[in-house]
């Protein structure tokens, strides 16, 4: 019988290589989660066990749930994009980006589709914490976008072990979703006491081009060579290929995104995913005007989560013209290439 192989392989084979995405995967379908034997070293941006444990023999949980060990199979290939606006005044209001997400995870609450909405948010000076929001207002502080990572997944068990739901929404980056789709392939069985993979009802996933090291970008590149107080900063925007770094309404500083490319994460290279294959709904604002969003729907059930959310009048939406769908095909394509060509080098 082949060995099954356990922590020090995702070590090996995974996170020393700087391949790991930090989606926190391994995290939460860990054997002794309950023990926190592993966890997010967030100063060094990896995965941990408690130094000087030793791991049960033939476990191996962590290795064969990480997404970056072997891609999860796509099941459904549904693509339909929209130009998508919040209809909602009060969430328009208060986020400046986010919005559309934010309205959609409105309306699956409205609706009870789901009974909470794991996401991130920022708790001061650009640090991201994962949260379960169980309310607009929740949902409104986690609104705008994150550009240093957050292992979002280990929200799956924070929101079932401390907030007691079996029925939520997962909102977050690609490879996050890529991960919780693993966790659906790998198997009930082979996860831990808790079966999280029953736990996550709607996935909604954020284009993403990259996440920064926090240490790299915040306190290298900011702090260190830019001379700005951290603490002062309120919000980060990154747009056109522009840094763009608030206090408040000042804008501090506004920069060309070549300026930080050394400051991406190293599991970032090889990300083959621009669009979140693997969410139900997807949403970016690549090719839209100001005050909107691309939206691809992805499965039938996030199709059914669009039409409750016109319905539930928490937003408007035509389908996309042909040359924003182009452009999102393109950086989809570029992304997939550049990915697979990083892991031959
Ligand atoms: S899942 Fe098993 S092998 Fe992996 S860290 Fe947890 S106890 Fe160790
Ligand atoms: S990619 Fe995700 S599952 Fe794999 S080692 Fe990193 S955090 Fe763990
Ligand atoms: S580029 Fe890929 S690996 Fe990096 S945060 Fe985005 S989806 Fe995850």
């Amino acid at each position: 019988m082949e060995e099954r192989k356990d922590f020090g392989d995702l070590e090996r084979e995974v996170i020393e290589m700087g391949k790991c995405a930090l989606c926190g995967g391994c995290v939460a379908t860990c054997r002794l989660l309950d023990y926190g034997y592993l966890s997010v070293d967030f100063s060094e941006e990896r995965p941990r066990i408690i130094e000087g444990l030793q791991c049960p023999p033939g476990c191996g949980y962590c290795y064969y749930q990480c997404p970056r060990v072997e891609k999860p199979e796509l099941k459904e290939g549904l693509e339909e994009i929209y130009e998508v606006g919040s209809k909602d005044e009060e969430i328009r209001k208060a986020c400046q980006n986010g919005c559309v997400a934010t309205s959609l995870l409105a309306s699956a609450l409205a609706d009870a589709i789901v009974e909470g909405c794991i996401t991130v948010a920022d708790k001061g000076e650009g640090v991201p914490e994962v949260r379960v929001a169980m309310d607009k207002s929740g949902l409104i502080k986690c609104a705008d976008s994150k550009y240093t990572p957050a292992a979002t997944l280990t929200g799956i068990a924070d929101a079932i072990l401390n907030y007691g739901l079996w029925s939520t929404a997962l909102v977050g980056t690609p490879c996050q979703m890529a991960a919780y789709a693993k966790m659906l392939d790998v198997g009930r069985d082979t996860h831990n006491a808790h079966n999280f993979s029953s736990n996550v009802r709607l996935r909604i996933g954020l284009f993403c081009s990259g996440t920064y090291s926090y240490e790299k970008l915040m306190k290298e590149y900011l702090e260190r060579k830019r001379g700005i107080n951290i603490s002062e900063i309120t919000k980060l925007a990154i747009s056109d290929d522009v840094l763009h770094v608030y206090a408040g309404d000042k804008e501090l500083l506004s920069a060309g995104i070549n300026e930080i490319e050394d400051c991406k994460r190293e599991g970032c290279k090889v990300c083959e995913d621009f669009t979140g294959l693997f969410s139900d709904i997807s949403v970016g604002n690549t090719s839209t005007p100001a005050g909107k969003s691309a939206v691809i729907i992805h499965t039938d059930f996030g199709k059914e989560v669009f039409e409750s959310a016109l319905e539930w009048g928490f937003i408007e939406a035509k389908p996309i013209d042909k040359s924003g769908a182009d452009l999102i095909h393109r950086l989809q394509n570029e992304k997939k290439e550049a990915g697979i060509a990083e892991k031959d080098i």
